[in-house]
């Protein structure tokens, strides 16, 4: 049984549902998981923010543009008065509980369950869709299997236990629509798994169900070799090992979330990576092979910051780095790139809420530099020990820019640079000319 996910571009308008059984086989038993329309869940969040500083009138207006479009989504996705009806009283119920919480005592936990609104829109709207024309479908509750811990993090065995079950009812479906990205967190609340979570959500599912493949369908062919906003020439990536989409899903387009790899990875299925407009394109596919010798994949990240801690307490010491660390870990900021000397190591984040906490506390180790505005290059590819030849192969590309701070090694298949976000695009392009 496959698990195929449709972003919110892929559903987002009526023409785009009704051209969802281009790709979607209703001959083929398989679990569709659907964003809600793009623009909904960033249009949720503006809601939940207006009811959070308690501006009650923006919430309002804000909930009525949004409820305008989705009547006239149905306008056009329905036709018989039947379905239509359903339809209305499906935004009818969705709408009336986002306005509800102007009387209610609004917290972050409210705030999730507007948040989860556009993904039960989305699924319950299509699966109207798919009756009225004849197409039989089950829609399965995510709410239902989709379960996190203590830690926030998924639990694969309940979906496995939940899930295997509802689908088992229905012997003779073939297709199943669910919803991405939302869960109940281990008190029981309606939660998500963050923004882009939907790719996890079918990740997860792929997982749960030990699925052939997991199709994450986007409206790009797939990740590219490079940018392709920046660098021309760029073509999709044939073939990547779950370890090198981990390294790059970090970076680049956001075309996959990040996390949504490990799941498939654990227990190997493979995650194909296709476009909507291009139903034929051969996309990527990530699987648990790495073809040898390769350079596969040039990406950037922008917004990075570098601090330097410099100590001649460093040298000969142990429990310096700890300490350092740990400052990171207390205000629970990751830290991405890190290099160390004799009496100095510089380390990289991306988020700097609490830079100004973070420097002022390191300050106790040593002395404390930052450099903003710069970005990580990873070059991803067979970077085995024993390929040598291939580091000198990046540097010499960029000798001609200075780079701040050098990674190889951290794994087998990843090299990264940083340099200052202005040098950015000639890294991309010297890279790429010199590597493919
Ligand atoms: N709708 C959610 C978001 O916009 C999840 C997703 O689309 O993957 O973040
Ligand atoms: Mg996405």
């Amino acid at each position: 049984m496959k698990v195929l996910k449709f972003g919110g571009t892929s559903v987002g308008s009526a023409a785009r549902m009704q051209k969802l059984l281009d790709i979607v086989n209703p001959q083929e038993r398989q679990i569709v998981v659907l964003s809600a329309m793009s623009g909904t869940t960033n249009n949720l969040v503006e809601i939940g923010q207006a009811y959070l500083t308690n501006d009650k009138a923006k919430a309002a207006t804000l909930i009525a543009t949004l409820k305008e479009k989705y009547e006239a989504v149905i306008k056009e996705l329905l036709k018989k008065p039947e379905t239509f009806e359903q339809g209305k009283e499906v935004i009818d119920y969705h709408f009336r509980l986002l306005s509800s919480f102007a009387n209610d005592l609004f917290t972050p936990i409210e705030d999730k369950v507007i948040l989860a609104q556009g993904e039960l829109l989305s699924t319950t709207l299509y699966h109207i869709y798919l009756k009225e024309i004849g197409v039989p479908s089950v829609l399965l509750p995510a709410l239902e299997f989709m379960k996190t811990d203590e830690d926030n993090e998924p639990i694969v065995d309940h979906i496995t236990a939940e899930l295997t079950p509802l689908l088992e009812k229905y012997p003779d479906m073939n297709l199943f629509i669910t919803q991405g990205f939302i869960c109940r967190n281990a008190f029981g609340e309606i939660d998500n798994l963050r923004r882009g979570g939907s790719d996890y959500t079918a990740s997860l599912i792929g997982a749960g169900i030990r699925s052939e493949e997991v199709q994450i369908w986007t409206d790009i062919d797939g990740m590219h070799n490079n940018d392709p906003r920046i660098v021309s020439n760029t073509k999709p990536i044939a073939q990547l090992s779950f370890d090198e989409a981990a390294e790059l899903a970090y970076f680049g387009a956001k075309i996959l979330h990040p996390q949504s790899v490990f799941p498939a990875q654990k227990y190997k299925i493979p995650v194909r990576l296709l476009n909507t407009m291009d139903p034929q394109a051969a996309g990527t596919l990530i699987t648990n092979t790495s073809e040898k010798d390769k350079i596969k994949s040039i990406a950037a990240k922008d917004g990075i910051t570098a601090i330097k801690i410099q100590s001649s307490r460093m040298l000969l010491a142990h429990g310096f780095l700890r300490r350092v660390f740990e400052v990171f870990e207390r205000y629970r900021t990751s830290i991405d790139m890190i290099t160390t000397s004799e009496v100095a190591v510089s380390l990289t984040i991306d988020d700097t809420t609490y830079l100004g906490e973070i420097t002022a506390e390191l300050g106790a180790y040593g002395s404390v530099d930052i450099d903003v505005n710069h970005s990580i290059i990873c070059v991803v590819g067979d970077f085995a020990a024993e390929k040598h030849g291939y580091a000198a192969r990046v540097l010499e590309a960029i000798k001609h820019v200075p780079v701040r701070m050098i990674s190889y090694g951290g794994s087998d298949h990843n090299m990264s640079v940083l340099v200052k976000t202005e040098d950015k695009v000639e890294v991309l392009r010297s890279l790429h000319s010199r590597l493919f």
